[in-house]
């Protein structure tokens, strides 16, 4: 079903997912640290010290976004998504003139570009909202587990929430299809971490992949679970071999595995259906 004013939706979406996209670049440094002063927090109230008071609040609003070489303050104007960094910037802060990581136009456009692309898939419909949280939410997942191997509580089981919640109107499946999606896509992770851990006395993954890969089936339904792990481990295996191989990676050292998880989700809300068709034809 082709919507009626493609381009512009897509258009109008783009700008919001640049914004977001800058915003997200926020989550990704933030929340493992607040994640760790959290931690940091908890042991000393177990070991009965008192907590350090002069710490300066810490969390998503909060201090103003800084250069970590010289501290300067980030002004209204080197924060325009793409913008600031391409033509006002130009890579260098504009205090001190160390590079600045291409990461953060990256990922600012990357999410401009997959929000565009889900308003022109879906169209001005529920689905597209939902796509674009969905996504949002995948590209801090990536990201985070890529610096940290953590895949955070935080994000992760909203996210299976707001799946099941969706589709309690069937917005991407039936709700009994989400709901075994969930208990499956969690349990089928949990095997495979105990299978491996039988079989080798080595933890493959994380608690977080389950997490994730449940959220993934409370929104596009169990029947897209074997897409997406097939999807996930064939690109994992691929990058990991090329890396072990190439001698950047030595054999031990873990490959986080959610940026495949959410890469592959992604892939399955936009393909998932004709990618099942094919190969329930192949098979059959
Ligand atoms: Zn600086």
């Amino acid at each position: 079903m082709p919507p009626d004013f493609p381009v512009g939706l897509a258009v109008l979406a783009g700008l919001l997912g640049l914004c977001v996209g800058s915003f997200l670049n926020v989550v990704i440094h933030r929340l493992p640290k607040m994640m760790e002063r959290d931690w940091h927090a908890q042991c000393a109230e177990l070991r009965g010290e008192s907590l350090p008071l002069s710490d300066e609040p810490f969390s998503l609003a909060r201090p103003r976004s800084r250069c970590p070489e010289c501290g300067h303050q980030i002004s209204a104007s080197e924060n325009i998504p793409l913008i600031s960094y391409l033509l006002i910037l130009r890579g260098k802060c504009s205090g001190c003139h160390a590079r600045i990581s291409p990461r953060y136009p990256i990922v600012e456009a990357l999410t401009g570009l997959l929000s565009a692309y889900a308003a022109w898939h879906f169209g001005a419909t529920i689905q597209a909202a939902g796509a674009l949280l969905l996504l949002w939410a995948l590209i801090a997942l990536a990201a985070i587990d890529l610096d940290t191997q953590l895949l955070p509580d935080s994000i992760t089981l909203p996210l299976l929430w707001l799946g099941l919640g969706a589709n309690l109107w069937g917005a991407y499946t039936d709700l009994s299809s989400a709901v075994i999606g969930a208990m499956l896509g969690y349990m089928a992770l949990w095997s495979v971490f105990w299978l491996f851990k039988l079989a080798t006395g080595k933890e493959g993954m994380g608690y977080g992949d389950f997490k994730l890969l449940a959220a993934l089936g409370a929104w596009l339904g169990w029947q897209m679970l074997p897409a997406i792990i097939l999807l996930s481990s064939v690109v994992g295996a691929t990058v990991g071999i090329t890396l072990i191989v190439a001698a950047r990676h030595g054999r031990n050292v873990p490959i986080p595995f959610g940026p495949y998880l959410a890469a592959a989700g992604g892939i399955a809300l936009f393909w998932g259906d004709s990618i099942t068709r094919s190969y329930l034809g192949l098979m059959a």
